[in-house]
């Protein structure tokens, strides 16, 4: 084989360690994917190759999480600390969906989920998405299938960047299981080219989705990668609807939300700092942070630069912005001849 010398940072070989791992190279529809992309579920579904290589250093680094957890959980097994019928880094089947489930020790099933702790933040108020309680639910479901005992349901979740964890448990509610089936039904009997594409273009899903490039393929060249759906369903007038509507309930929602803001500012306690104030009623906290953040100063700034002779340094963006308005049909007639 031929060497090549062409240079490797950590990053590259981290991404090469996850390539060359058997899980990555699972081309199956898996309990990880549920209620996650559907056009995503709906390649892996149908069994289409992947177009891309996928993956994420996040994703390694959750990997390796993972790894380790486990390499842990073995020993203490082996030890006689934890009992030898536990199951670490097992393999279940529901539906015809494989899954692989971090611990099992009966009568409790724990899934380990590595995120940041900005998305640590928002878990904590808003409890696991959907997607983590299918997925749980389904080994959940496996392993009853199997005739074992699953009473409770752990997620530990650690951020990468903080080590903070938060623990979610809960009691196995067939009801998730029905409706994650029911998801799948949903998508294998939904066209491939009509499914939704549930992320955009240039979120970190998208970016490391082993299927970007099919997905997005047939956009207008050099236009968004979006216009593939313009292409798809050329109807000018719908799309153009859909922004104003889209711009009026956004509107709508920011007023909505000064209103509510405004109101509740008759609870605040604070002046300074953060204070938690529980809502009678209502099954959240509000959480209130007051700070005086320091902001650049563009006025004198200016006035330095131009008091020394000199002008504002500035950055031309590499990517040009794209501005969309609706403007009254006669403006066309009042446009300048090329
Ligand atoms: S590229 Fe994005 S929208 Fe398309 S299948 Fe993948 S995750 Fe879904």
């Amino acid at each position: 084989m031929a060497t090549t010398t062409a240079p490797r940072t950590t990053a590259d070989l981290l991404l090469e360690w996850d390539r060359r791992r058997p899980r990555s190279q699972q081309s199956a529809f898996g309990m990880s994917e549920l209620g996650e992309c559907r056009r995503r579920a709906g390649y892996r579904l149908a069994g289409i190759a992947p177009t891309n290589i996928g993956g994420s250093l996040q994703a390694v680094m959750g990997t390796g999480i993972h790894d380790a957890a486990a390499s842990a959980l073995r020993d203490l097994q082996t030890e006689g600390l934890i009992p030898a019928d536990a199951l670490i880094e097992h393999e279940v089947s529901f539906a015809g969906i494989l899954g692989h489930l971090d611990m099992y020790i009966d009568p409790e099933l724990t899934d380990i989920k590595t995120t940041s702790a900005r998305w640590l933040a928002k878990l904590k108020v808003q409890g696991p998405p959907t997607s983590h309680l299918w997925q749980t639910h389904g080994y959940a479901a496996a392993l009853i299938a199997e005739g074992r005992k699953v009473s409770r349901i752990v997620i530990d979740y650690l951020a990468r960047d903080t080590g903070e964890q938060w623990r979610w448990t809960g009691r196995f509610d067939p009801q998730h299981v029905r409706d994650a089936l029911d998801w799948v039904t949903e998508v294998r009997s939904t066209p491939l080219d009509e499914l939704a594409r549930d992320h955009h273009p240039d979120s970190a899903w998208c970016q490391h989705c082993p299927f970007r490039d099919l997905c997005w393929e047939g956009a207008v060249a050099d236009r968004d990668p979006r216009s593939v759906l313009f292409v798809e369903d050329p109807d000018a007038a719908e799309w153009a609807r859909k922004l104003e509507d889209a711009r009026d309930r956004k509107k709508a929602a920011e007023a909505d939300e000064k209103t509510a803001k405004g109101a509740l500012d008759a609870l605040r306690p604070n002046s300074v700092g953060v204070e938690l104030v529980a809502v009678p009623g209502y099954d959240k906290a509000l959480k209130y942070t007051v700070s005086f953040p320091e902001r650049l100063d563009g006025e004198q700034v200016r006035k330095d630069y131009a008091a020394a002779g000199r002008p504002v340094p500035v950055k031309k963006s590499d990517k040009g912005e794209v501005k969309v308005e609706l403007v009254e049909a006669d403006a066309l007639a009042a446009r300048p001849t090329p």
